[in-house]
């Protein structure tokens, strides 16, 4: 059967590979899923082998076959070399750097870049005598004049947390190639199925598995894929460290995977539907949303993209911090906290504006970013509409 291997699926549909993928049935007694593998010790049989440390498994922080399923099945829709896994999405991104960090380099981060990754930038990496430069997201090739002899790694995000510019990716790929950085890339909103990061030409990607992957906002996990030129060095930049993943996430992890272009699909629909509903609202100055046909950033995203996410952004007309937060508190749908692709809607209030430093963040009114669940799309309509009559009421 060409479903149980990687070269027999290729052809097949990614519904198909994210079923199949990572599993061995018959190496577990027939059992579907892989189980937990707990363990620190790993025995030998005898000296010669402790000696050659010939055998596929040595000790736990090196890998068990949970946590290779997962790894495999990530490379494989990633199209990676090589995947290893991390205890949350933020040491994955540190785990990223740490890769490509040597003293006296210079790295380019994007401004829209997940809050504390510019804060890993900031402390650690200046820290250890890495200086990071940030540039404005719509740069596109631009960025090749920003780049010194020692840059070392351009860092890129698309869509923008919180504020959802799109960046040419293809294009800052080229001119890091011909120049000789590295690309890095936080893939966590499209995930490799709606964006395939090293076809792109990203060469370190990292997905936040407690988002998506996990989709049920009960576990912390990070992965970090790598294209065939930089996977051996971040496998032993994982293997010097050791800061390794927990097997129970990491099963929950496998088994979120099985149904994530599912609810992927479902999250792009209502977040869609919810995003079209916000834009005809009066309260509603704009909706920062790529695959809507009107966003600044929609052609880009129509080239790159094959779907879009549930998280997406609005601005409303300007209005003051108390009518806002009689909006949010009246909401009971709505869940009012952070993290996000859970199967439960989200919103929070945001502010980029205090940590930008190479673009300047200055929206005609107050901005909340959306994370639309699984619920019946009529009902968080009415919850909103309850909430923007409260905002109205308030007044300024
Ligand atoms: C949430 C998030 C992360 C970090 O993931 P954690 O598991 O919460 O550490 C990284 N990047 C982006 C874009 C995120 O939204």
């Amino acid at each position: 059967m060409t479903k149980s291997t990687k070269d027999g699926r290729a052809k097949m549909g990614s519904r198909t590979r994210l079923v199949h993928a990572g599993r061995a049935p018959f190496e577990n007694h027939g059992f579907v899923n892989t189980p937990i593998y707990r363990g620190s010790t790993v025995l030998y049989p005898n000296v010669e082998e402790l000696y050659a440390r010939r055998q596929r498994y040595v000790y736990g922080t090196k890998g068990t076959p949970t946590t290779d399923s997962l790894e495999e099945a990530w490379s494989e829709l990633c199209g990676a070399a090589g995947t290893v896994l991390a205890p949350s999405g933020l040491s994955a991104i540190a785990l990223a750097m740490f890769t490509v960090a040597r003293a006296g380099g210079h790295v380019l981060v994007t401004d829209s870049a997940y809050r504390p990754t510019r804060a890993f930038c900031d402390s650690m990496l200046a820290k250890l005598g890495v200086e990071t430069t940030y540039y404005d997201p719509l740069i596109g090739e631009g960025v090749g004049k920003l780049m010194r002899p020692n840059t070392i790694a351009i860092v890129v995000e698309a869509p923008g947390s919180q504020s959802f510019e799109m960046q040419d990716i293809p294009a800052i790929s080229a001119i890091a190639r011909e120049k000789g950085a590295c690309v890095i890339m936080d893939n966590t909103w499209a995930t490799p199925l709606f964006f395939p990061p090293h076809e792109r030409g990203v060469d370190l990607a990292i997905e936040a598995g407690t988002k998506y992957l996990s989709g049920h906002s009960d576990l912390l996990l990070g992965l970090v894929s790598a294209n065939a030129e930089w996977w051996p060095r971040l496998r032993e930049t994982y293997d010097t460290m050791a800061n390794c993943a927990g097997p129970e996430d990491v099963f929950l992890a496998l088994r979120g995977l099985r149904t994530m272009e599912l609810r992927l699909r479902e999250a792009e629909r209502q977040g869609l539907a919810l995003a079209n509903w916000l834009k005809a609202r009066p309260e509603v100055s704009r909706v920062l949303h790529p695959a809507l046909p009107d966003d600044p950033g929609h052609a880009i995203w129509k080239r790159d993209f094959s779907g879009s996410s549930g998280l997406f952004s609005i601005v409303l007309k300007p209005a003051s911090k108390k009518a806002v937060a009689a909006m949010l508190d009246s909401l009971e749908l709505f869940g009012l906290g952070y993290s996000w692709g859970g199967f439960e809607s989200l919103v929070v209030p945001f502010d980029c504006a205090p940590y930008r430093t190479a673009t300047e963040w200055k929206p005609e009114g107050p901005a909340l970013r959306f994370s639309v669940g699984l619920e019946n799309i009529e009902d968080l309509q009415d919850d909103l509409d309850r909430g923007f009559a409260q905002l109205r009421s308030a007044g300024d």
